[in-house]
């Protein structure tokens, strides 16, 4: 049975979680929008400290704002319009109008960095290495897979399958690709290149190379994208596969915020996690990832 973190050792991470920036935000584009200024810069300066909503208090609400500045910026669209390098599309496939795009892009981009800050403070309290180890001899998966930017595969001394036979296929393709007459998974932890992109394969009671025994990890300032966005995720907008050329990213909107429930902050703080949604204009959604 998992152990769940006590709620004094979150205190932290629930902090900002009880005060999500994305509304702020959304008061200055509003403010901007509304009011005489040329440039979102200037709306900053002119904000009152505190600023009270009626679900949460920002105390210096220009500081909070300004590491997101060019994400905010982009409001300014709705008045100096330009080519924009995205295209946001309905369940239909039909673009969305310019406010609401600009709303879901600029909202799922602050959201990332935002839980990147947000899923640290609540993972380290928890003593939990569930992310950085393969599936235990109870769990049905054979293998766990840890997507890699193309370049991050260099952190790991690993073996590297990086063959036509991979990049044609996937990880969780049937029949499992074969390496000297087994499936993949079987030779233990490698970097494989698939045609999905690459990823770190760990079987069962396999472990990350990268995790010491004391559960922390060895190269956590320089750790994988993916290793940063644990377990509660932005899922406002989804990249539609199949890219379009042109150098215009499509993606379809989704306007939910995910949650692994496999990860114990995310067990504890069910409410918590539900309520930081509800004030983002997300529908909270609770995954099993791993059984
Ligand atoms: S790189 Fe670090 S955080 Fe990522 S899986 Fe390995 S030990 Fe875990
Ligand atoms: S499951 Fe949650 S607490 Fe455990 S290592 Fe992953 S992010 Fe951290």
């Amino acid at each position: 049975m998992k152990i769940l973190p006590h709620p004094n050792h979150l205190a932290a991470g629930c902090a900002l979680l009880s005060r999500p920036l994305l509304p702020l935000a959304r008061l200055v584009g509003f403010l901007y929008l509304t009011g005489p200024f040329d440039r979102l810069a200037e709306v900053l300066p002119e904000l009152p400290d505190p600023i009270e909503t009626s679900g949460a208090i920002y105390e210096r609400p220009a500081a909070l704002l300004q590491p997101f500045l060019p994400l905010l910026e982009e409001f300014e669209q709705l008045k100096h319009p330009t080519a924009r390098p995205y295209r946001i599309l309905d369940a239909a496939g039909d673009e969305l109008p310019a406010m609401e795009a600009i709303d879901l892009w600029l909202g799922h981009h602050l959201l990332i960095q935002e839980l990147e800050e947000i899923n640290s403070l609540l993972c380290a309290p928890c003593g939990c290495t569930l992310c950085c180890i393969g599936p235990e001899a109870d769990m049905s998966q054979a293998f766990f897979e840890i997507p890699l930017q193309p370049a991050e595969g260099q952190r790991f001394s690993l073996p590297t399958i990086d063959t036509a036979a991979s990049r044609a296929t996937t990880p969780y393709q049937e029949p499992a690709m074969q390496c000297d007459g087994s499936p993949f998974y079987a030779t233990g932890p490698a970097l494989y290149h698939w045609q999905s992109g690459w990823s770190l394969i760990l079987p069962q009671g396999a472990a990350c190379p990268h995790l010491e025994s004391s559960g922390r990890c060895r190269i956590y300032p320089d750790r994988p994208e993916v290793c940063r966005r644990p377990q509660i995720f932005s899922y406002a907008l989804e990249a539609v596969t199949g890219q379009p050329a042109g150098g215009i990213t499509a993606y379809q909107a989704r306007r939910a915020l995910l949650a692994v429930w496999d990860c114990p902050y995310v067990q504890a703080l069910q409410d918590e996690i539900a309520a930081f949604a509800a004030a983002c204009d997300l529908t909270p959604v609770f995954r099993q990832n791993k059984a």
